[in-house]
């Protein structure tokens, strides 16, 4: 299971938005785009169904976000990649840019929640632990 995957699958099930569901016979993860709220379906197999669900890092790569569970969410492909090109790209230059991203970032710490041992979660990357402060609700 790549990488990416495994951490789609962990984003989601550390978002207590995302709740397990039957689907066509498979256990699914039922939950709200980071963004915008709209109905997201994940599998533990790491891929979506239905309408496309992405990884989201809410502190863009390019500007130092952490490949890292507190800094990951489930967002629609169309609110990842609009909200891609509003801060990656303008970056420094738009003011609001950080705002938004604190305010996805403080979203993303209120939902979470840790998963139960019960489910059958891919295994997780060392380096994806979420640090210690994110869970306390401090960010950088
Ligand atoms: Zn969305």
């Amino acid at each position: 299971m790549k990488r990416r995957d495994r951490l789609l699958v962990w984003a989601a099930a550390t978002d207590a938005t995302f709740e397990p569901a039957a689907l066509a016979g498979e256990t699914v993860l039922v939950g709200k785009c980071i963004h915008c709220g709209r109905k997201l379906v994940v599998g533990f197999d790491g891929r979506a169904r239905g309408r496309p669900a992405t990884l989201e890092h809410l502190l863009p790569r390019a500007a130092g976000g952490a490949d890292r569970l507190d800094n990951l969410a489930v967002a629609c492909a169309t609110c990842n990649h609009h909200k891609g090109v509003r801060t990656d790209d303008h970056w420094g230059s738009d003011p609001r840019a950080r705002a938004r991203v604190d305010a996805a970032l403080a979203r993303r710490m209120r939902r979470w929640r840790d998963p139960p041992q019960s489910w059958a979660l891919p295994r997780l990357p060392r380096d994806a632990f979420p640090s210690k402060h994110a869970l306390l609700g401090e960010h950088p």
